[in-house]
């Protein structure tokens, strides 16, 4: 958005934000930034239900050690995150993963196996060690060299992100490597997941090449540079974290609010739209026309009411839903459709002879068909550095919805203990362990996504001052979750050039 806004008549321009995760901070320090540019006298709250700021991103310093409860990195290929850090005057705390021992681990049949050099969540960009893997076997791996040969998939609306794998590749990679590696980012099931919601990249390579691993071969001769930096499963030299933890991100911008507009501990309970100021029933929006209020009332669990020019829902779906049913019951429908999974990670610190396994990895993921309840686990004190005291390791695993839902500290740590002292042979008591749970925080983008995130956006089109953000519509990943409250901070901020012209 571009242009100077005109001060609004009568009194700031008011904002209510509802949700201190990522996406709101990131939203209101937009916010603040671009009134301040273009001298808008702002008014704004931050509701937040929780007695801290940050959503699911938490990170607890004990002992020497920096545990990360939600997420613990973030992708550097798409900006936003990173320039998000440096702009909070955070670029001395930005550090990559760590440059030795960067591969992972696939857990079959009791042994941890390294996953090819090479491989990328869905597919082989590397033949020689794709060949020489003991993960699949060689019926399993000539399947997967078909779709050298394999012609197009049919082009259609959306296709799970399973039926894609299988398709090109065959079931044996499906089950074997792509699932795992999918599961330790979504968390979800391949077979329900929208390959074009998720991974369009790939969509796309079997679109222009015809070959998935053609299309991941040419890539790699064009870009020598991440060849050598041994690109592989996760794309390791893409990751970046902050030195003393996401949280210090969440917590610089939340200190950066100005004083009391920040809620904690306050829930917005209701949402009502009220006539707009001039009384007309469209008022003219920068893409046309726009319907519907223009201000808004807003009403917390606290017993709180406020009145603002726009309200912004930096929430999960699921959350927002419920606040715009009384007045958009098809958009609150669309957004309840998009489902949220429950997760739990659970950290250990042990003293680094206590595990026998040399940890020469960032950690291993775990198919589903070896009906165990790990999904994954990070060497959290291996993947980065100054993560743990250096006699310590610090492994961080993640459970399921199925694993985590109800269930106390004690018993997730009971069962990664067991977990562990299976898969890794640890028999110690760790030094300590702390366990978090996230019911229905991850979004699940089924097949047919993108439409149904069309059809919210179109139906938003008709709220005037009303924008979403969060990790519900275009995006789980943290850079994905600040673009979108960048961009809700950007469609409220157009309309406060409408109100002010209307007022
Ligand atoms: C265990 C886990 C690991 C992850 N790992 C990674 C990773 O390594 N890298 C990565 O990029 N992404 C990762 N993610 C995803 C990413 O962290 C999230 O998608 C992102 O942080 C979500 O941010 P958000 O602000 O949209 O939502 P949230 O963090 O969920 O924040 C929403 C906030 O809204 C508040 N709220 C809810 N209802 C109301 C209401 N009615 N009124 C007021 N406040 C309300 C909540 O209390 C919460 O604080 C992970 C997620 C989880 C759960």
């Amino acid at each position: 958005m571009t242009g100077a806004l005109p001060s609004t008549v009568g009194g700031p321009f008011r904002v209510v934000v509802a949700g201190a995760g990522v996406a709101g901070l990131a939203c209101v320090h937009r916010l603040l930034a671009l009134a301040r540019e273009r001298g808008l006298p702002l008014r704004l709250t931050v509701l937040e239900a929780a007695s801290r700021p940050g959503g699911v991103i938490i990170t607890d310093r004990v002992d020497g050690c920096v545990i990360e409860g939600g997420p613990d990195c973030f992708v550097s290929d798409k900006p936003w995150g990173l320039d998000l850090c440096r702009r909070a005057g955070l670029a001395d705390e930005i550090v990559g993963t760590a440059t030795s021992h960067r591969r992972s681990f696939v857990y079959m049949r009791g042994r941890l196996l390294p996953i090819p050099e090479g491989y990328q969540l869905l597919a082989p960009s590397r033949m020689l060690p794709f060949t020489m893997t003991p993960i699949l076997s060689l019926r399993g791996k000539l399947r997967a060299a078909c779709d050298l040969v394999l012609p197009r998939g049919p082009r259609v609306p959306d296709e799970s992100l399973a039926s894609f794998v299988r398709r090109r590749f065959g079931q044996e990679t499906l089950e074997r490597l792509a699932q795992p590696l999918l599961a330790g980012i979504y968390n979800a099931d391949p077979e329900r997941l929208s390959l074009r919601a998720t991974m369009p990249r790939f969509l796309e390579l079997e679109q222009k090449h015809r070959s998935v691993i053609l299309g991941l071969l040419r890539d790699r001769r064009r870009s020598p540079a991440a060849a050598s930096t041994g690109v592989s499963g996760a794309r390791y030299p893409l990751f970046v974290t902050l030195r003393s933890g996401l949280q210090t991100l969440t917590d610089r911008l939340a200190a950066s609010l100005p004083p009391g507009s920040l809620r904690l501990g306050t829930t917005m309970a209701r949402l009502e739209p009220l006539a707009d100021a001039t009384g007309r029933e469209a008022i003219a929006g920068p893409a046309g026309p726009v319907r519907g209020a223009s201000r808004w009332r807003v009403s917390t669990y606290q017993g709180e009411t406020f009145e603002a020019d726009a309200a912004i829902l930096a929430l999960p779906a699921c959350a927002a839903a419920p606040l715009v049913r009384p007045f958009d019951e098809r958009l609150a429908h669309l957004l309840t459709a998009v489902p949220y999974g429950s997760a739990a990670t659970v950290s250990l610190v042990y003293r680094r002879t206590d595990v026998a396994h040399p940890l020469d990895g960032f950690g291993f993921v775990v198919p589903r068909c070896e009906n165990r309840r790990l999904v994954a686990c990070s060497f959290s004190s291996v993947k980065f550095p100054g993560r743990a005291p250096g006699d310590r390791v610090l492994l961080r695993a993640f459970l399921d919805g199925k694993t985590s839902e109800g269930a106390d500290p004690a018993r997730l740590e009971r069962i990664v203990r067991d977990e562990l002292r299976d898969i890794l042979g640890i028999a110690s008591a760790p030094l300590l362990v702390r366990s978090y749970v996230f019911a229905r925080a991850m979004a699940q983008y089924e097949v047919g996504h993108l439409e149904r995130v069309q059809a919210v956006e179109e139906r938003l089109a008709r709220h005037a001052g009303l924008a979403l953000a969060g990790n519900g519509l275009r995006g789980v990943g943290l850079p994905d979750c600040v673009r979108s409250g960048e961009l809700a901070a950007d469609s409220v901020l157009a309309t406060a050039r409408v109100v002010s012209l209307a007022r």
